[in-house]
């Protein structure tokens, strides 16, 4: 499978010191029958969360320097298996210094970007944010330098204004003849968990008609409300087959770990707080070997 959604660069950047056993890892994990790609992502909340869950200081959090850093880290050790399909992605752009910053990330092998995060940033309002907080004026400009540039705008933790402000903006652009690419990379379908990082139909039909892709993910709070440990695959499985439904087929649907478990803190929570992680992405794929019933369109590079 393709995996929409995985923060595989802040992983790297927390484990700089420990290489050797993550390329070990990494080898069994990225594997024909396992997961075959993906969008890697680097991970970015306020400074306090990056200080408190991660372990990273204020004085470290530069984009540029740190997307350097993983990238570098990549390539000189050869981390990811050969013959997988992946770009980086940068989740949360709270800290891009300038529009034409983009240019570097693209430059580096970023073609994936959540603009905003669950908070407020200086571009617009996450899913955790006010109501009444939209795109802003820069982040109409951000969207328009990431369509130039030829940047997937993933929408997966917008809250619903910023949402459709920046699904406007898209409509707007692609009748202008633009090449936009959009997907929403690990959000569920809210007819049937209603938790705010979950999409509304009408959100999820948006994303349709703009030609993108939603990717459903196996974080157990996104696919049924309640105890955490009942949900099962099959109610994972019910937002595919609803989406799918939706959609009248499945060539816009993907799939998404959003594995957690490299968190250095909460261990606890975080280990049991996804339904498949990325050692074992298989266990939602009924036959490996030849395609899953839901396809999951791979992103063209
Ligand atoms: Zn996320």
């Amino acid at each position: 499978m393709f995996d929409y959604h995985y923060d595989l660069l802040t992983e790297v950047y927390l484990n700089k010191n420990n290489i050797p056993k993550l390329k070990e890892y990494y080898s069994k994990v990225y594997t024909k029958d396992n997961i075959t790609g993906g969008i890697f992502n680097l991970f970015f909340m306020s400074e306090k969360e990056m200080e408190e869950e991660l372990g990273i200081q204020k004085q470290e959090l530069n984009l540029k320097e740190m997307l350097f850093a993983v990238h570098k880290i990549i390539e000189e050790n050869k981390l990811i298996p050969e013959g997988i399909k992946y770009v980086y992605g940068i989740e949360g752009l709270d800290y891009l210094e300038k529009i034409d910053d983009v240019e570097y990330l693209y430059k580096m092998g970023v073609r994936s970007t959540n603009i905003v995060w669950n908070n407020e940033n200086k571009f617009g309002g996450g899913s955790k944010a006010s109501k009444d907080t939209g795109l802003t004026v820069l982040g109409r400009k951000l969207v328009e330098k990431l369509v130039e540039t030829g940047i997937i705008i993933d929408l997966s933790h917008a809250n619903e204004k910023t949402f459709f402000d920046i699904t406007d903006y898209l409509s707007y652009l692609k009748e202008k003849g633009k090449n936009i690419r959009v997907i929403a990379s690990h959000s569920n379908a809210k007819k049937i968990c209603d938790v705010p990082r979950n999409l509304t139909d009408e959100q999820l039909l948006t994303i349709k008609k703009l030609g993108g892709i939603v990717s459903v993910v196996g974080i157990k709070r996104f696919c049924k409300t309640g105890n955490i440990d009942e949900v099962t695959v099959g109610d994972f499985l019910k937002h595919i087959v609803y989406i799918t439904n939706l959609f009248g087929g499945t060539k816009q649907i993907g799939i998404a770990t959003d594995d957690m478990k490299y968190y250095p803190t909460n261990k606890e929570y975080y280990d049991k707080a996804n339904l498949f992680g990325i050692r074992d992405a298989k266990k939602v794929l009924p036959n490996t070997e030849s395609k899953p019933p839901f396809c999951v369109k791979e992103i063209s590079f």
